[in-house]
């Protein structure tokens, strides 16, 4: 059986154990994804392989999941599938964050604890783009030569009036 996304791990003790989490999480569970969805049906999945790195705790992870979102070009739905690999850092506070370096990306673990849960939901919002689109050759908006002169619909108007 799956752990309980939502439960806490003692990051510190993952990491001695060199343990591998592996866990699934409807997209309509996770809070901060879910107001960015169209649709919120559909499972996201997560698995993090733990281990010491010098003084921290750290773990590579991988993400998956497929996404609803709305074409910010043509308004229309479009699916984005995520397949992300992370190198995850652990540190209790913001301020530890600026000590990580390298590749890896900090994920403050509030009194050394994560749930996996909070994990996924990281990933996922760092693969959602800021306006997610559909490919060129599958947008509705894309062979619309008129979209620029449409979006001024006054700027003649000026020019007629100073006569
Ligand atoms: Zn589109």
């Amino acid at each position: 059986m799956s752990p309980d996304p939502g439960q806490q791990h003692e990051v510190a003790a993952l990491a001695a154990d060199n343990a591998v989490m592996e866990t699934e999480i409807a997209l309509a569970d996770l809070e901060r994804i879910r107001p960015l969805l169209r649709g919120d049906a559909g499972m996201a999945r997560g698995q993090f392989r733990f281990h010491r790195e010098s003084a921290l705790a750290v773990a590579e992870g991988h993400v998956s999941a497929t996404l609803t979102l709305t074409c910010q070009r043509c308004l229309g739905e479009m699916t984005l599938p995520v397949d992300a690999d992370s190198r995850l850092a652990f540190v209790e506070s913001a301020t530890a964050s600026a000590e990580v370096t390298g590749s890896r990306e900090p994920v403050i673990a509030q009194n050394g604890q994560v749930s996996l849960a909070t994990l996924i939901e990281e990933e996922l919002l760092l693969a959602l783009p800021l306006a997610p689109m559909h490919r060129d050759s599958d947008c509705v908006a894309r062979s619309e030569p008129q979209a620029e002169t449409r979006q001024k619909p006054f700027a003649g108007l000026r020019d007629l009036m100073k006569n």
